[in-house]
């Protein structure tokens, strides 16, 4: 079996009578067995996923005009996304055993259109983290050295991409997740403007945040991918009615552009020398190409890290209030009364690093620190917000690293979390303001890759992936 990277190639192969839906998932699901020592997968759905592509096969002989546009899309799904009828534990044991209810809406529309979901992938606990080593089923690793991070907190869905188990995978992007992991493990990594895409079955961690991205080796698939799981959803207020265009006819660019990037991010101390270096050959190249790229000060990106973990944290500490051992999931044996009920199950059943969040998050929230820290951080988000939006009134994109360095040793920042959180410098403003963002591989330091980050106004997804794909 070659190795696919567009699903066009795919539906080529299939048209051409060289491959079915049924050898793919076969294939697919002997890569996932032979990666195992990677620790991708939390459980692949086999039997399943062999059963529904014998089907679409079936369906295909029948009328080949009959399948659905992802007809041949084999996609892995963070372990945050609800696939009904089927286990979702957020990386968690307060989630063991736990089934959805119903399929997120992002997952139900590629499901109508004839994708087959193979399984659900590690993750960190809650989608906190940017390693993928806090997750209750133990660390995924880099599929391009085993003993390094692969990023996260998306982490094993880059790695399910990245070593071929499928062709792409759903994560989540709260302040990066998606595309700090595709960066660490050489792939694309795609969050849409907040709004874009349902959240209806994503298990919340930063409500304001969240967003569901994709994870994938092309442009195409992303954007194919994106026309399908956007748009309205009575099942989410959030959820933005404006029209979805059709991102994957619209993949042409011949126009010159302006691209901002910010002379406080290219001269951080936490970035290393050989990014830096390759993100100015790469606008050199722009530049030589015909595009304006001009570095703007924007004095506001020491204050991202401090203000994004205020505010998540908040959200969390709410939004997690609801696993309580009595609803959902792990309930603990050890309990002998009704109180014990709630403390014993969260505190056995979250991790360290969630507990720590939570209370964090309700101390920002208490009355006596509400104006001093929560208030606070919405005031800078606000600024954060204003300042992003000015830029985009004389520029098509901000440009810059998707990390600072390279993916790191695996245990390195472990018992380091603030140096953990300062790693997410360059990604969480997209989140922030709300606007979409891209990681495209850029080239390697250390030997590991690295990505460079295109950033667009709210609802400029068209253009930044046309623009993206230039650089694939
Ligand atoms: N690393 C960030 C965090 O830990 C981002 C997580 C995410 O985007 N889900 O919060």
């Amino acid at each position: 079996m070659p190795r696919y990277k567009s699903l066009a190639t795919i539906q080529e192969d299939i048209a051409d009578g060289l491959i079915t839906c049924e050898h793919l998932v076969e294939y697919y699901l002997t890569r996932i067995q032979s990666t195992s020592d990677l620790n991708i997968y939390i459980e692949d759905f086999g039997e399943e996923a062999l059963q529904r592509a014998r089907e679409l096969d079936e369906k295909y002989k029948e009328n080949p005009a009959s399948v659905g546009r992802l007809f041949g899309m084999v996609i892995s799904l963070k372990d945050v996304l609800c696939y009904e009828g089927h286990g979702v534990t957020a990386g968690a044991k307060i989630l063991e055993g736990f089934k959805s209810l119903f399929s997120a809406t992002g997952v139900q529309r590629l499901l109508e259109e004839d994708a087959i979901i193979i399984g659900r992938v590690n993750c960190d606990q809650f989608a906190m983290g940017s390693t993928n080593e806090n997750s209750h089923y133990g660390p995924t690793k880099n599929g391009l050295n085993p003993d390094k991070v692969p990023g996260g907190s998306s982490g094993a869905s880059a790695v399910s991409v990245q070593v071929d188990t499928c062709l792409i995978s759903l994560g989540t992007d709260t302040g990066g997740s998606v595309r700090q992991p595709a960066a660490f493990c050489g792939i694309l990594g795609f969050k849409p403007t907040y709004g874009r895409v349902s959240r209806y079955g994503l298990l919340a961690y930063g409500s304001s945040f969240d967003q569901i991205g994709v994870l994938a080796n092309s442009v195409e698939d992303i954007a194919l991918t994106l026309e399908i799981m956007a748009g309205r959803d009575e099942f989410d207020s959030t959820s933005s009615s404006q029209a979805v265009p059709a991102y994957s006819e619209q993949l042409q660019f011949d126009k010159k552009v302006k691209i901002a990037y910010f002379n406080s991010a290219l001269h951080h101390e936490s970035l290393a020398a050989d990014v830096k270096q390759q993100t100015l050959d790469l606008i050199e190249k722009m530049k030589i190409e015909g595009h304006t790229v001009e570095g703007v000060d924007f004095d506001l990106l020491d204050y991202m890290i401090p203000a994004y973990y205020v505010l998540t944290t908040a959200e969390a500490s709410s939004n997690l209030s609801r696993y309580d051992g009595v609803r959902f999931g792990y309930r603990s044996p050890n309990a002998k009364n009704f109180e014990e009920t709630y403390t014993l199950s969260r505190t056995e059943g979250f991790s360290t690093e969630v507990k720590r969040r939570i209370m964090l998050g309700t101390f920002v929230l208490s009355s006596g620190y509400y104006d001093a820290y929560y208030s606070q951080a919405q005031k800078v988000r606000r600024l954060i917000q204003e300042k992003t939006q000015a830029i985009f009134k004389d520029y098509d994109f901000i440009l810059m690293p998707t990390s600072p360095g390279p993916a790191w040793d695996i245990g390195a920042v472990n018992d380091d979390p603030v140096a953990m959180y300062l790693a997410d410098v360059f990604t969480v403003q997209a989140n922030m303001v709300g606007i979409p963002a891209i990681s495209i591989p850029l080239g390697t330091s250390d030997g590991l890759p690295i990505g460079v980050q295109l950033m667009a106004d709210k609802f400029k997804e068209a253009n930044l992936l046309a623009f993206s794909k230039q650089y694939v």
